[in-house]
């Protein structure tokens, strides 16, 4: 069976679907693995290194997916009138598509692969149970991109974290509150422990206090009976009321004055990213001191940030509000995002016929699959298609 890995093309996307490593080990499970020329320069992975893993390089999108079973992307594919290439009419009918595709909030998406005839795999969409731990793009992504956050913070920020004791006097340890301890917040409190900042976080899930503490940083937060039941059954954040964020920010307004370097991490499934920061408490703020805003891409945590800029406020705050964290550190993000793929794959792999197997009764399988023969079949979709 033929494996296509195409070059991203979407604004910004550095990572690649496939690296040597998991090319030589698709190659391994019986496929040929096809890779567009470029695919993977810009996480590090020039064609020799493929070439040398025995996969094929292909001159284009299109001489890569000619005849693929299975299409392996970081993004959706480019459809018509979003690019230069329309790669979605490239792609064989009955092909498995496998990426973060992002159609949960988009049925037209969704529908155009039904009508394509492909069968489309969202791994965002991958529930977070135990079994599934080493597939989990957003966990391998979320935890990237939180070191890279507090180490562009860092490089931000014009002070040092640790306590500096020098013979020429002492710089003070610098403050860090993270904002959402899940996999990004968790990480990004670990690795500004280890930069040698004073860390304390936030979260809304009870869970997350005692994750909080365990790493070594203070908890700061209300709670209350709403936050008390704040989590869903699939571990995530609930929308909470109006009251409760007022409250929320009421404790953390104070805390926040005292900050050098904030990041914020707090992401609620399927809506615009809770505003945790005020214009106000970014003016309460020192100057020098730094936000790094990983939510921007769902339009941030402060009411201040740029999506997709770097910018100083008048009061002299620094806010890098970039898009794509995971894509900041591209390297290490295609390698583990690639990893999750080649999970998914060789454990649905049927040997005999050297092709997937996607049982429709799985967790797992219905968790990802959007569509399937020609009819969109996700349940946050199937509904919306009529
Ligand atoms: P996420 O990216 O959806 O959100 C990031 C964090 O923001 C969450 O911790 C959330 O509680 C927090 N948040 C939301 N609103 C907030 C607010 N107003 N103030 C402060 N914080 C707020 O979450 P995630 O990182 O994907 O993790 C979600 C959960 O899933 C976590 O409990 C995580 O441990 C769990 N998880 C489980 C598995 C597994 O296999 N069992 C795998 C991955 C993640």
């Amino acid at each position: 069976m033929r494996l296509a890995v195409l070059k991203e093309r979407r604004a910004g996307e550095t990572r690649v679907a496939a690296t040597p490593e998991t090319a030589k080990k698709l190659i391994a499970l019986g496929t040929t693995v096809a890779i567009e020329t470029g695919a993977g320069l810009a996480s590090g992975f020039p064609d020799e290194a493929y070439r040398e893993a025995g996969a094929e390089i292909a001159p284009d999108a299109a001489a890569a997916l000619a005849g693929a079973g299975i299409v392996l992307k970081v993004r959706a594919p480019l459809a018509a009138g979003e690019g230069d290439v329309d790669e979605l009419a490239q792609i064989p009918r009955g092909a498995l598509l496998i990426g973060t595709l992002e159609a949960a909030g988009d049925p037209a998406r969704a529908a155009a692969y039904a009508a394509a005839g492909i069968q489309a795999c969202s791994m965002e969409l991958l529930p977070r149970i135990t079994r599934a731990q080493s597939m989990d793009v957003l966990s391998s992504q979320a935890n990237l991109a939180g070191y890279r956050a507090v180490v562009e913070g860092a490089g931000a920020f014009d002070k040092g974290f640790p306590m500096l004791m020098t013979a020429a006097g002492t710089i003070p340890a610098a403050n860090v509150f993270i904002m959402g301890a899940g996999v990004a917040g968790l990480q990004a409190i670990a690795t500004a422990r280890r930069l040698g900042g004073r860390v304390s976080a936030t979260d809304v899930r009870p869970a997350a206090k005692e994750e909080i503490k365990s790493l070594g940083a203070s908890f700061v937060g209300y709670e209350d009976e709403e936050s008390r039941a704040a989590q869903t059954a699939g571990g995530y954040a609930k929308q909470l009321s109006a009251d409760f964020y007022a409250k929320q920010a009421e404790v953390v307004a104070g805390h926040v004055v005292k900050q050098d370097v904030i990041v914020t991490t707090a992401l609620v499934q399927g809506r615009r990213a809770p505003v945790l920061l005020t214009e106000a408490m970014v003016a309460s703020m020192k100057p020098g001191s730094v936000i790094v805003d990983i939510a921007a891409d769902a339009g941030g945590n402060c009411a201040a940030t740029r999506p997709g800029e770097a910018i100083v406020t008048g009061n002299g705050v620094k806010i890098l509000g970039y898009g794509n964290w995971p894509g900041r550190i591209a390297g290490a993000a295609s390698a583990l995002y690639s990893r999750n793929l080649l999970t998914f794959l060789s454990t649905f792999w049927d040997k005999d016929s050297a092709a997937p197997k996607l049982p429709e009764d799985d967790e797992v399988v219905r968790g990802v699959t959007l569509t399937r023969a020609g009819a969109v079949v996700h349940p946050l979709l199937a509904d919306k298609q009529a």
